[in-house]
């Protein structure tokens, strides 16, 4: 993704800019995958090829659910220039 342009907007007090957080601290980018036919879900991992594990033993019990949604959580910074 890239920073180069990152949404901008002016508020009351301020201009506002949001970007995907990348300092070393930030929260980690994670992954689940939910059922699309059930709704049921799994766990959120960092690691994709987890959740894609997940999907195929849910696949394995549920022969009929062959649609799902991937999940990924993103941290995000906003800071006032
Ligand atoms: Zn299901």
């Amino acid at each position: 993704m890239s920073n180069e342009n990152p949404p901008r907007s002016v508020y009351r007090f301020g201009i506002w800019t949001l970007t995907p957080d990348l300092e070393p601290d930030a929260e980690p980018v994670t992954y689940a995958m939910q059922c699309a036919v059930c709704e049921e879900r799994s766990e959120p991992a960092e690691d994709l090829t987890t959740v894609q594990t997940w999907t195929f033993r849910h696949a394995g019990r549920n022969p009929s659910h062959h649609t799902y949604r991937e999940v990924i959580t993103r941290p995000w910074r906003a800071w006032m220039a």
